[in-house]
């Protein structure tokens, strides 16, 4: 494995009201550029880092900025490792008893960054399209000697391209969570138009694989992003907790599994053409209603805030507009 510093430079670092960094990371072998977050959670003074996997990506997912960049190519485990790295390395360096406010760059958030303890993959790109070092850079994070986050705080989610790509993920012993996105064949066809098998095979897929995992990595999330109109309404919630049963009933359940919901409200890509230039964000009364439904189904279920639109930092927002620009200092 290269040096993991010398591998990348910081390009720019971008701050949201709400604290959220986004740091442009350039590759130094090739001047691409990749986008990784830092979202500072007040509530518990830690961070997540949300790091990429590719820069751009194949799968086309219709709502999501980095699909319409399409795939440039896959990172190398030190081009992931490099970006916790350097988001390690900016909240050591970001003054945090004062929070920014004598930083240039802090939009005046006088927000603090806490110390990075959990890890999502879920910037740039598909994990599975790029497994073998996606699951080495999950190993050397949990790993004791190294990054030593705690394997629950590693996740990497997947939109499962194949049913088997579970299982592949699963040799890194951290979480797996499965962006689902619909449950109803025909729409998750449409949100993600690469999906060659039916949510029936991909869902067993899941199972199987949490099947052959310890206890303690049972834990698994459906991610949803809704959207207006497309997939929020009441019967898609009734249609996803029906989905969802087999994980806890009947002679193929997953003993000892936790199953939560991740409903994730779409952020305005602001696109000229194409699919998401009609789509809208939902109306917060639906996803309420979605989740409700869920929890009712007995389902344990989370609106997930939306951090950082402003500096387009959420959720599926991640893009880097030009291939290379200059570097700072
Ligand atoms: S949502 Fe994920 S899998 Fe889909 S295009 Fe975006 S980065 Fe790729």
């Amino acid at each position: 494995m290269d040096s993991i510093e010398e591998g990348m430079k910081l390009s720019k670092l971008s701050i949201s009201p709400d604290g959220t960094t986004k740091l442009l990371l350039e590759i130094v072998s090739d001047g691409l550029e990749v986008e990784t977050v830092i979202i500072p959670w007040e509530e518990r003074k830690r961070s997540t880092l949300c790091v990429s996997s590719q820069v751009g990506c194949r799968q086309g997912c219709t709502f999501c900025a980095t699909g319409r960049m399409g795939i440039v190519r896959s990172l190398t485990t030190s081009e992931i490792l490099a970006q916790m790295y350097w988001a390690n390395k900016i909240c050591r360096l970001l003054p945090q008893q004062q929070g920014y406010s004598t930083s240039s760059s802090d939009n005046g958030t006088g927000k603090m960054l806490y110390p990075i303890d959990n890890c999502v993959f879920m910037g740039m790109g598909e994990p599975a399209d790029n497994a073998d070092s996606v699951v080495e850079a999950a190993k050397i994070m949990v790993d004791v000697n190294m990054f030593s986050l705690a394997p629950r705080r590693v996740t990497i989610s997947t939109i499962a391209p194949n049913p088997e790509v579970f299982s592949t993920l699963s040799k890194a012993p951290v979480v797996l969570a499965w962006s689902v996105h619909s449950s109803r064949d025909k729409i998750r066809r449409q949100l993600v138009p690469t999906t060659k098998h039916t949510m029936v095979e991909l869902r067993n897929g899941l199972m199987e694989a949490l099947k052959g995992r310890s206890k303690r990595l049972r834990n698994t999330m459906l991610e949803i992003a809704l959207l207006d109109g497309i997939n929020d309404s009441p019967e898609d919630a009734e249609h996803l907790a029906e989905f969802c049963r087999p994980f806890f009933e009947g002679p193929d359940a997953v003993k000892g599994i936790k199953l939560t919901v991740n409903l994730i409200p779409w952020n305005d890509i602001s696109a000229s053409s194409g699919p998401a230039s009609t789509y809208r964000q939902p109306k917060m009364e639906r996803v309420v209603e979605y989740q409700k439904i869920l929890v009712e189904n007995g389902i344990l279920c989370f609106v997930r805030t939306t951090r950082g639109d402003e500096e387009n930092a959420a959720c599926g927002m991640l893009s880097t507009a030009k291939r290379k620009i200059k570097a700072v200092n």
